[in-house]
């Protein structure tokens, strides 16, 4: 086990009507931005019970924060934020607009060109304070420190990381999720599992703790993930997914253990250039980077087969194929295409794919900072 600081200071704030116990916790004179997506908080009454938590409270209301959230909405955000001097923002969505609030929050006081936090890691000073009410469960951005932003005008997609821009707290009510079209539920489940393989899918670190965390979130994402495809009012479900979608990403698992982000990166190319979904550049890139790294990973990958997955039968090398197969299989179950080409990219597109990876330096990736360009195209060819 490798040594850790762990801290999580987002208050969770689990279960049905939970958003109640809000406006307890905003602050005194708050003055607060109610950040907010495309609008489905309109249609499935989750406008109606923040607006009425918020009930004699200063509010600013800031809507239209994009899927992959774009830097120049997020900038309109900020002016906004400054003009009627916020000192709260709540953000009410899925990651797009909680990662959009930390931007926003990081950037209200930020005297340089905010641009330079994503790309140089530049130095913020106190940012405002954030609460989230979460309606889509995949991220883990309710109850961590990240936060992506896309920038069409230069086809990138940056990310930046800081304790400071964490929610301080975050209501995941599972009622919240019934609304969600099957497309997202999908995406989320596919997400979270995704973040969990990028903590435990490398090589053994006498860790057997953060093995079985990471273990019991997979085996819990591929039981529940088809039931709420099958079952959509299912709230037990939802809530277990829901769960498992925060646990995933709120820093608990990763803890003394190596990291492979790989996927992530390579995937943040694929929706720059062509605007895919996150989940879906996922599962196309991981059952490839998979193939391309089993001797590195053999290890894991065995025991991923074994307990999450059932393989235990043949000689290595078979488990190991049957177990990236069953990865492949579940992503299709959770309908998730696994191939460039079902998004009619094919391999005369890799070349701006690799070549996007090189712009944002993206030339070291995985555990072992093996993954260079070289076998980032190998990962691609075989992805096609
Ligand atoms: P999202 O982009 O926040 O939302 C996707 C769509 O789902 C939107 O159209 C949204 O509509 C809709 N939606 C959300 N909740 C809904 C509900 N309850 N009912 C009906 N529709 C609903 O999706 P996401 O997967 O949560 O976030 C993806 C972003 O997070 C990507 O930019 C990705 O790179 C980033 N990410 C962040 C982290 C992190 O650690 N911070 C980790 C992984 C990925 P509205 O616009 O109307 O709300
Ligand atoms: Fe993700």
């Amino acid at each position: 086990m490798l040594n850790f600081t762990f801290k999580n200071r987002t208050e969770i704030l689990f279960g049905k009507d939970q958003i109640q116990e809000v406006a307890a916790r905003l602050p005194e004179n708050a003055k607060v931005m109610f950040l907010y997506g495309g609008g489905s908080i309109k249609n499935n009454g989750i406008y109606a019970d923040v607006t009425g938590v918020l009930n004699g409270v200063v509010v600013t209301e800031f809507a239209g924060v994009e899927p992959n959230p774009e830097f120049e909405t997020l900038m309109k955000a900020v002016q906004v934020a400054r003009d009627n001097e916020v000192n709260f923002i709540l953000a009410v969505g899925g990651g797009s607009v909680i990662d959009g609030a930390k931007f926003i929050a990081a950037a209200v006081n930020f005297t340089g060109d905010p641009w330079d936090i994503l790309v140089k890691d530049a130095e913020f000073g106190e940012p405002l304070p954030i609460g989230a009410v979460l309606t889509l469960p995949a991220t883990g951005s309710e109850s961590n420190g990240n936060s992506v932003v896309n920038r069409k005008e230069t086809a990138q997609k940056r990310a930046f990381g800081s304790d400071k821009v964490q929610p301080v707290f975050a209501v995941l009510d599972p009622q919240y999720t019934f609304s969600l079209p099957a497309r997202q539920v999908s995406n989320g489940v596919v997400d979270a599992f995704v973040h969990v393989i990028e903590q435990y899918l490398t090589y053994p670190v006498n860790a057997p703790l953060q093995d079985r965390f990471a273990e019991g979130i997979l085996q819990t994402l591929v039981s529940e993930g088809p039931k709420a495809l099958a079952t959509p009012q299912d709230y037990d479900v939802r809530a277990n997914i829901m769960w498992s979608a925060t646990m995933a990403l709120n820093g608990l698992i990763g803890k003394g253990v190596p990291q492979d982000w790989a996927t992530h990166m390579i995937g943040h190319e694929l929706t720059a250039l062509y605007s895919l979904d996150h989940a879906q550049t996922l599962a196309i890139v991981l059952p490839s980077l998979m193939f391309v790294q089993r001797d590195h990973k053999s290890a894991k990958i065995l025991q991923l087969g074994e307990r999450v997955f059932g393989i235990t039968e043949g000689e290595d090398a078979k488990r190991i194929d049957l177990t990236i197969k069953a990865v492949q299989d579940f992503f299709e179950a959770m309908q998730v295409n696994t191939r460039l080409s079902d998004y009619q990219i094919d391999k005369s597109n890799i070349n701006d794919i690799v070549a996007n990876l090189e712009k944002n330096g993206m030339t070291s990736l995985g555990e072992h900072g093996d993954i260079d360009l070289a076998k980032a195209r190998e990962i691609l060819t075989l992805a096609a």
